[in-house]
């Protein structure tokens, strides 16, 4: 999966949003309900390899897509030449996903980031037509003229 200039417009906003609340109301709030792992997706930004990971922080997140992603993370301080290793790494709150245990190429589509297209394999994301059909990816060129002509739900 990848980052879309959309997708980040949105993250952008909710972090300010959240930003906006003051620290006591989050800490108050945090008494009475203790949420489960949020979820994140952590990547490469420009590249294909974002996943969701469920973490309680952007950190936690960032490490734990390392611990999968990199075979040299157990030797603390001895980063390798791994793409996990030498790459910037980011990591976004994905609210959308709190609720869905594994989000399908659809859901994907439907947050904004980019997938696999289910029918050529190609990537693709909703900047370049993309749309979400059911829980199926689909790219531009393989959307039947039926499916072009709708308003579908999903569409960004
Ligand atoms: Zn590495
Ligand atoms: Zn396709």
């Amino acid at each position: 999966m990848i980052l879309t200039r959309r997708f980040l417009l949105v993250a952008a906003a909710a972090t300010a949003a959240s930003a906006a609340i003051p620290i006591e109301t989050k800490a108050a709030a945090g008494k009475i309900f203790r949420p489960r792992k949020l979820a994140w997706v952590v990547g490469t930004p420009g590249e294909y390899n974002f996943e969701l990971i469920r973490a309680a922080t952007p950190e936690e997140a960032i490490k734990l897509w390392m611990a999968e992603q990199c075979e040299g993370f157990a030797e603390p301080g001895e980063p390798c030449d791994c793409m996990a290793c030498t790459h910037e790494l980011v990591s976004y709150r994905m609210a959308a996903f709190d609720q869905i245990r594994n989000p399908s190429p659809g859901d994907w589509i439907r947050a904004g980031m980019g997938a696999h297209c289910d029918r050529c394999g190609y990537e693709c994301d909703p900047e370049m037509g993309a749309r979400a059909i059911a829980d199926t990816a689909v790219c531009e060129s393989c959307l039947t003229p039926e499916e072009n002509a709708k308003d579908l739900e999903g569409a960004l």
